[in-house]
């Protein structure tokens, strides 16, 4: 789903930059991706484009809460575009995220295992670790 990176930083009230608009688009490409990904994909696009600035205006935009930092085990950190709250399966091997969502039973669920603890439960989002299709694939020759 690829979402419209102007309009995002208008609705945030952000000034669009050049900078921010390649970035977000790099990272919009991916779904997610770690800062070397997000720096390789927009130095095509903007040539003169510094690992520097890359850092800078993600860091700049996880603060403005446009993107939201994915801290993996054992992986560089990627990052993602806010949208709805939402789950992850992370690959081990290779560090492929992907989306999924949770059903209703299981957000039932957890909301009631937080109440046990007297914990009001807002957004439910899970990180499941294993293994992607691909790397089990490679594993088995
Ligand atoms: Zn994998
Ligand atoms: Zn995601």
């Amino acid at each position: 789903m690829k979402i419209d990176v102007i309009k995002k930083l208008k609705e945030h009230g952000l000034k669009v930059t050049p900078q921010r608009v390649t970035i977000l688009n790099a990272i919009n490409e991916y779904g997610h991706a770690n800062i070397d990904e997000i720096y390789q994909k927009a130095k095509a696009t903007h040539y003169s484009m510094s690992l520097a600035t890359v850092y800078k205006n993600v860091t700049s935009l996880v603060e403005l809460n446009l993107l939201k930092e994915l801290s993996l085990n054992s992986f560089k950190s990627k990052y993602e575009i806010v949208k709805e709250p939402h789950s992850h399966l992370v690959c081990k091997k290779c560090g492929s995220v992907e989306d999924i969502e949770l059903s209703q039973e299981i957000e039932q669920n957890a909301a009631a295992l937080a109440s046990i603890k007297d914990f009001e439960a807002q957004d439910i989002e899970v990180e499941i670790y294993g293994l992607c299709r691909e790397c089990r694939e490679q594993g088995r020759v």
